[in-house]
């Protein structure tokens, strides 16, 4: 049998997500489980995640797949939704769309029935999804034809909040309120993970870690551990082969490692095909039976 195989703490999960509530103790947690919960698994992340107060994820499917397990729990469709089926389906189950397009303003407008909730788009400097300045108090005019303020959520997402430059962060945080400040019973939702951690005033009603909560910082050159948050997936595998090479030998393709020193080389039974990149840098820890060897090159 195949040795490889992640391991996935819930403990963790439960323990970095209790870490990142109290980093914001007046807004609501919205955990981002998109993507398979970043590999960890929807199934373990909506069980260890249970206190969050909503659940995030980027696709219809997601969404249905979490609320097989759980059958409560407020689910928010980062992307929105694209098509009428779509967004039809999204209502019967009181799923809660972003609405970032204007197609996706229509589809929402053309409903007969209305959302619990909705989540209005601005892009602020992103430049991807969202409202942009110049359409933004249209689309919201249009959207209050049908909804109250209050059931409306404002939401940005930040370019580069995890980097040590701040002025584009600040700029998108004021670029928000200027938007945001005309829709005062608007509830407001800015940050991610590194938003979460490094900009505390603009936590507001909502935040929306995603990495973070799988125990890595998203700060560059940074482990988890600096913000209390403990790693939720282990790589285990085994080692198939050990042999001996004689100082300047070559490694693995392309020959660009040579053993600096005569030494010996373990291969483990993990390669890029597991998701074990080949950009992962000679050099990076390996545990081996409990005691730390360094990676020489990552082939697959
Ligand atoms: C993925 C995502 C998040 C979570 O981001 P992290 O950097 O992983 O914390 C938050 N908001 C949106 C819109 C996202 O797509």
């Amino acid at each position: 049998m195949r040795a490889t195989t992640k391991y996935i703490n819930q403990d963790a999960l439960a323990h970095n997500l209790k870490t990142l509530s109290a980093l914001a103790p007046q807004s609501q947690c919205i955990a981002v489980i998109k993507s398979n919960a970043y590999g960890c698994e929807i199934a373990h992340a909506v069980t260890a995640l249970r206190d969050a107060d909503l659940f995030a994820v980027a696709s219809i499917d997601e969404a249905i797949a979490v609320r097989e397990i759980d059958a409560h729990k407020p689910i928010l469709l980062l992307e929105g939704v694209f098509e009428q089926d779509d967004i039809a389906y999204a209502l019967a189950n009181q799923f809660e769309p972003v609405i970032a397009t204007p197609q996706q303003l229509d589809l929402v407008l053309a409903l007969e029935g209305c959302f619990s909730r909705l989540w209005f788009k601005l892009d602020t400097g992103m430049g991807r999804l969202g409202f942009q300045a110049d359409s933004a108090d249209k689309a919201m005019q249009q959207l209050l034809t049908r909804y109250e303020q209050k059931d409306i959520v404002i939401m940005t997402h930040f370019s580069d909040a995890d980097t040590p430059e701040r002025d584009n962060t600040e700029a998108q945080i004021s670029r928000f309120d200027a938007f945001a400040r005309a829709y005062p019973e608007c509830k407001q939702c800015l940050c991610n993970s590194a938003g979460t951690i490094a900009y505390p005033e603009a936590h507001r009603d909502f935040i929306r870690p995603g990495l973070a909560l799988y125990g890595v910082s998203p700060f560059e050159n940074c482990l988890g551990e600096t913000h209390g948050l403990r790693p939720v997936m282990t790589l285990k595998t085994r080692v198939v082969s050990i042999k001996s090479f004689e100082k300047g030998e070559p490694i693995g393709y392309g020959q660009t490692y040579k053993m600096p020193e005569a030494g010996r080389i373990a291969v483990c039974e993990v390669g890029y095909a597991d998701g074990y990149l080949r950009f992962i840098p000679t050099g990076t820890p390996v545990l081996i039976a409990g005691r730390e060897y360094s990676l020489a090159v990552c082939q697959g």
